[in-house]
């Protein structure tokens, strides 16, 4: 960072309109013979902000005398943004006092035209930098811990501060954590303050890596720190942090031929429920983190009791779910499709379901996203192809009717690199026509690696299996995109159907749906409808199936049969 001004070339951004005053700054500057100057003209004020922020240059001579107005508007724009170099004015020797509101506005210095000559270019240069570069290391100090470089305190509650303000505007919520070392006193009074120093850099690079870019860590006292998350979703996203920070700092820390070992006590606010502004966020992550000390061992606890009980179950849940599919405690629902046209079942779906040893059924909505998150999904997802499989194998031996049978794919499973391998083998194992099966996807989680999943759903459609595109109309998803890809089917989302007859909007939407997906080839099924009225505006206006409470709820797979057979007319 560090400019050694006698040897380095010092890159000068001039903007003036006149070229003569190009010409002769060129001139003076050549004429320092200790130093080498390289300079940038730029004519047009209209360029001018864009040259400045590219941040390109040392140093900014700006002409004050041609534009005033538009220069000093330049002036401020940067300074307000925060432009780390010096800019030196050039003003009219005619125009007293406007230097000197130049520098009132920021500007490092002013030179007057016409009074300029090269040992007077060259000071100014000079000084400016080199005043520049003390004021930034002085800011630094003031806002940066010097021990390990993260904001300090006065930094930490601006940028607290900012993220309460971003989160009020956008309804978001921002995760405030508030980090006490487990051992540190003993460390720095019995191996000294070297080692106690150490650690602390340690402990301070690795919180750096427990977060996302957009969040910050500080460090606010000798062994505490701060973590701020902004937008987090779940609880479940911050006790993955917590656990993340507890994790890294609990490893062991190298110094000299020794290893320094400590533990974390953490206490967490979360905006809005823990306190709406900075202070009182402090004290409740304070607070809690004095709980979490009383806890054996490394531990978090939340300011707000319903989040420790959140935490609490997701990590019994969590437990149970890695037990669960090895206890064969996963089952496979099936919810038909009825063909509006004869009423008749044309395909169903499979829907997944935990039969938990205590809390008994348990929904997807409870357990999917948890194993999303802790990459269960992917065996959990091929648990369930397999199960398709075995059960379009069980329909045939009883011989119902060739049908599809659909599941629905997580975009994780499509991060795995033997996906397309793994599900031939499973189809192949299984040998059952693969035809049969559908893979049911979100517009979500195609979009999400729009790449990757149309090679593999391309790959996976010349195996045979189709696709439908599940829950249209809630995420995002070009037209452009379901035109290109391997789609059967669309299947309308369910808040869409349940107000139908209800909300001119709704009925609008699902009409456009419906001539959207026949308009590019494609089978319409709404999901979830619950009434006749529902069912009857779906069949008016053209669309293919209904899958839906009205027929039916999801059964397990002999209950299914039993539809089957019976025909499902006698249920609706
Ligand atoms: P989905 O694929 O959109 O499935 C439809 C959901 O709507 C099912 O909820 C179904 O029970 C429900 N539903 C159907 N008809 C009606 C109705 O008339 N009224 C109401 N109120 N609800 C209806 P379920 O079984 O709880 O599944 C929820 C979601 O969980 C599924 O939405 C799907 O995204 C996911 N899911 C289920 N099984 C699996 C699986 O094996 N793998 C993955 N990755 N996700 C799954
Ligand atoms: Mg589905
Ligand atoms: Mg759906």
């Amino acid at each position: 960072m560090e400019l050694p001004l006698a040897e380095t070339t010092i890159r000068v951004l001039l903007i003036d309109a006149d070229p003569a005053e190009y010409a002769l700054v060129g001139t003076l500057l050549d004429a320092v013979g200790h130093t080498t100057y390289e300079l940038t003209w730029c004519r047009r004020f209209e360029h001018a902000a864009d040259a400045i922020a590219a941040d390109l240059h040392d140093v900014i001579l700006l002409d004050f005398q041609s534009d005033q107005q538009s220069a000093h508007a330049l002036l401020l724009k940067a300074v307000q943004q925060g432009f780390p170099r010096p800019i030196i004015v050039m003003t009219a020797e005619m125009d007293p006092g406007v230097d000197r509101e130049a520098v009132r506005s920021g500007a490092s210095d002013y030179l007057q035209k016409g009074r300029i000559d090269s040992q007077v270019l060259e000071r100014s240069i000079r000084y400016a930098i080199e005043r520049k570069q003390s004021e930034r290391k002085l800011a630094r100090l003031a806002h940066y811990d010097p021990l390990t470089n993260v904001p300090n305190r006065i930094l930490f509650r601006d940028r607290l501060g900012r993220a309460v303000e971003r989160a009020k505007r956008g309804q978001q919520t921002v995760a405030l954590f508030f980090v006490d070392l487990d051992g540190f006193k003993q460390i720095n009074d019995t191996m000294g303050h070297d080692a106690g120093d150490a650690l602390i850099r340690a402990v301070a690079e690795r919180l750096g890596a427990c977060v996302r870019k957009s969040d910050s860590v500080a460090r606010i006292g000798g062994d505490e720190f701060t973590l701020i998350l902004e937008d987090v979703s779940t609880t479940g996203d911050i006790v993955n942090v917590a656990r993340k920070v507890i994790e890294v700092i609990s490893r062991p820390v190298p110094f000299g031929s020794q290893q320094l070992f400590v533990g974390a006590s953490i206490g967490i606010a979360v905006y809005p429920e823990g306190g709406e502004d900075i202070d009182t966020l402090l004290k409740h992550a304070d607070m809690a983190m004095y709980q979490a000390k009383g806890l054996r061992g490394s531990a978090y606890r939340f300011y707000t009791e319903k989040m420790n009980v959140e935490a609490t179950n997701q990590m019994y849940l969590e437990a149970d779910l890695r037990r669960a599919l090895r206890r064969g405690e996963f089952e496979l629902y099936y919810q038909p499709r009825i063909a509006l046209g004869d009423e008749r079942i044309a395909g169903v779906e499979g829907l997944l379901r935990w039969n938990h040893p205590v809390r008994g059924l348990v929904k997807p909505a409870e357990f999917i996203p948890l194993a999303e998150d802790v990459g269960l999904i992917v065996p959990l997802g091929y648990w369930v192809i397999h199960q398709a499989c075995q059960d379009i194998l069980a329909m045939d031996a009883r011989g119902m009717e060739p049908i599809h049978l659909a599941v629905n794919l997580s975009f994780r499973q499509f991060l795995d690199e033997k996906f397309v391998q793994t599900v031939s083998n499973i189809i192949a194992d299984a040998g059952i026509d693969p035809w049969r099966l559908e893979f049911e996807l979100t517009e979500t989680a195609i979009m999400s690696n729009v790449e990757d999943t149309e090679r593999c759903m391309q790959v996976i459609r010349a195996l045979g299996p189709t696709f439908s595109l599940d829950d249209f109309g809630t995420g995002y998803s070009s037209f452009a995109h379901i035109q290109r890809l391997p789609i059967g089917a669309l299947k309308i989302d369910r808040s869409f159907v349940s107000q139908v007859n209800l909300r001119p909007d709704d009925a609008t939407i699902v009409r456009a749906m419906i001539n959207l997906a026949h308009g590019l080839g494609l089978k319409v099924i709404a999901e979830g409808a619950e009434t006749r009225e529902q069912v009857q505006f779906l069949r008016e206006h053209g669309c293919d199936q209904v899958q839906g409470y009205y027929y039916s709820t999801p059964v397990p797979f002999e209950e299914f049969a039993g539809l089957m057979r019976a025909d499902i007319k006698a249920v609706g």
